[in-house]
């Protein structure tokens, strides 16, 4: 039996030991290739990404992850990862960045993790089991009276901007869904057609065991797709009423 959170941890912090020194440095921002959705590949980004891959390739896991897209090893168990979600934000000193990772076995989800890099915060969650900070159980905040959401639009959707106290919209949803779980925030809203699966896929995973509600624009259910091209549109709240609030204001 393979330990994932063990397996998880190891990865995260070896990018962490090689990877995060390059935080704020120019040298990260180079750009290296494109990745199989055609977004740009910054050399902190593969080099995080190899790290990754040459653990996982130990186990023999099929692997999806954001840069290199699918390596297919005939296995029951693959690994959807994103090495670092919010490089813009590491390449320019914005200290809200992540390493993102989840196991699938079957195409179901078992575990996900979040790692938190400057904070050394591990969010983590067993599909059935809780989610957890740094071994402390989180829920999300269902107490809040006014709402506090990150919102990315191309312009859809505006009205939704009224309805809400404070949008804060911080560059990584892997760990703004984290931060959902933790309480921190009351919601995700993500309609741009823009977020793929190996974005989401642990911070999918923790939220939702952390009590989030979890839909696509239309508030129909989200299936886990293990590729890395994918496009959605994404919503995971702390609450059916700020559901509802949502919903109808982004029609
Ligand atoms: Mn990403
Ligand atoms: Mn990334």
């Amino acid at each position: 039996m393979i330990e994932w959170d063990k397996v998880a941890l190891d990865i995260a912090r070896e990018i962490e030991k090689k990877v995060v020194p390059l935080f704020e440095k120019k040298e990260s921002k180079k750009i290296v290739g494109r990745n199989p959705s055609g977004d740009e590949t910054k050399l902190m980004d593969k080099k995080a990404e190899e790290i990754a891959i040459r653990r996982l390739s130990e186990l023999d896991v099929n692997i999806v992850s954001e840069e290199i897209g699918n390596i297919n090893k005939n296995s029951k168990y693959t690994a959807v990862i994103d090495p670092v979600d919010g490089s813009f934000n590491f390449a320019n000193g914005i200290p809200f960045f992540c390493f993102s990772i989840a196991f699938f076995e079957d195409k179901k989800p078992i575990y996900g993790m979040i790692y938190e890099f400057l904070r050394k915060n591990v969010y983590e969650a067993y599909v059935k089991n809780g989610a957890y900070l740094n071994g402390k159980k989180i829920k999300v905040n269902k107490r809040r009276k006014s709402y506090t959401i990150s919102f990315y639009t191309l312009g859809k959707g505006l009205n939704l901007v009224k309805k809400i106290r404070r949008i804060r919209t911080l560059g990584s949803v892997a760990l703004e869904l984290a931060y959902l779980a933790k309480g921190s925030i009351d919601g995700i809203v993500d309609i741009r057609r823009h977020i793929r699966p190996t974005d989401i896929a642990a911070g999918f995973i923790i939220a939702e065991e952390a009590g989030a509600i979890i839909c696509d624009e239309k508030g129909k259910k989200i299936w886990y797709q293990l590729n890395a091209t994918d496009r959605i549109n994404f919503i995971a709240v702390n609450s059916e009423d700020l559901l509802r609030l949502v919903l109808s204001n982004i029609k």
